[in-house]
């Protein structure tokens, strides 16, 4: 471990943005926080609580244009920037970024994804505060959990313990002034754990339970669950005319969305709000595991935190592994 000190993090991050983009936490209205470009070091705000809105749109924007057509000028694919540095991002959302890998660098993978991540330095900072509703500790890591990130920093005081993990985080660490660390790494706060072991096998007894249509009564179909979900990654493709063509647009979407399953036949396979709240469970921790060996969650709480009814997927989950949606 090395130890970079407040006085030279400043003179670090100018470097960085000498290389390429930087993108961090910064405030930007009260009690808002979100990872934005940084112009000016002084701006970054490594003492933030989790962002509303996860890091996952530098590398799968909310709205973007795919391409653009036009008869006199023909295909037009919008380019995508040199190097990026992504500084302060927390262990939960790493973990996202490394969920979202699966379905966007699997072959074929995603062009836009893939350069967006191949270009990107992960920067990583420990949480020395927990949120009341942080359970990452469910699914492998913690709040110093380094693994999903090029380089790591924990808050100390007088400055940050650094390391390396990956090349790429070996040469944006080298930008910097470090010293030998002489400061012990501090105790992680304690972070409740839910046990998912058994999760994926339970939910398949109950896909038919009433226990659905109970929870989707409450729910709106708001899918702000997926929008602050750093693991979501459904999206839809529209074309819209522009004036002297047309372009194509991805924006997210959600399996909450009614028309979101609905087939070129006309068919809907998921017609009702319940078979879609369930499917946003089961997908997490069923399909997903099944299919790329991982749990789709990383317990960041931000679904539990901004649901405006509470709908809370640790009690989903602790009422499928207690067989409580069973049917009776
Ligand atoms: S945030 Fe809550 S109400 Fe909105 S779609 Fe998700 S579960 Fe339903
Ligand atoms: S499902 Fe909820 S707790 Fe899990 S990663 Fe998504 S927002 Fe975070």
């Amino acid at each position: 471990m090395k130890f970079i000190s407040d006085k030279n993090l400043r003179k670090w991050l100018e470097s960085l943005m000498g290389i390429g983009s930087l993108i961090a936490p910064m405030d930007l209205g009260p009690g808002l926080t979100l990872f934005s470009q940084i112009r000016d070091p002084g701006d970054v705000n490594l003492e933030y609580e989790t962002t509303p809105i996860p890091p996952k749109d530098l590398f799968f924007p909310s709205s973007e244009a795919l391409f653009r057509f036009s008869p006199s000028r023909g295909y037009e694919i919008p380019e995508i920037d040199g190097e990026a540095f992504l500084l302060g991002i927390r262990p939960c959302d790493a973990l996202g970024i490394r969920l979202m890998d699966f379905p966007f660098l699997s072959e074929p993978a995603d062009p836009r994804y893939e350069r967006r991540r191949r270009r990107t330095t992960l920067i990583g900072l420990g949480c020395i505060k927990a949120r009341p509703e942080c359970f990452c500790t469910s699914f492998g890591i913690g709040p110093f959990d380094a693994s999903n990130a090029d380089a790591f920093l924990i808050p100390v005081k007088g400055g940050f313990l650094a390391e390396a993990r990956t090349e790429k985080g070996a040469k944006a660490l080298a930008a910097a002034e470090l010293e030998e660390a002489s400061i012990p790494i501090p105790k992680p706060p304690e972070v409740p754990s839910i046990d998912v072991g058994a999760v994926r096998e339970v939910a398949l007894s109950l896909f038919n339970s009433p226990y659905w249509e109970r929870l989707a009564d409450r729910c709106l179909s708001c899918k702000l669950c997926a929008y602050v979900c750093p693991s979501c990654y459904c999206f839809d493709i529209r074309d819209y005319p522009i004036r002297d063509g047309a372009e194509r647009i991805r924006s997210w979407d959600s399996c909450q969305s009614p028309l979101f399953s609905r087939q070129a036949s006309g068919y809907d396979p998921r017609q009702t709000k319940a078979s879609r709240l369930r499917n946003r469970f089961y997908h997490k921790f069923s399909y997903f595991p099944g299919e790329f060996g991982a749990f789709g969650c990383t317990g960041c709480g931000r679904c539990v935190r901004y649901c405006p009814v509470n709908i809370d997927v640790r009690e989903v989950l602790l009422a499928i592994l207690r067989g409580e949606a069973k049917v009776a």
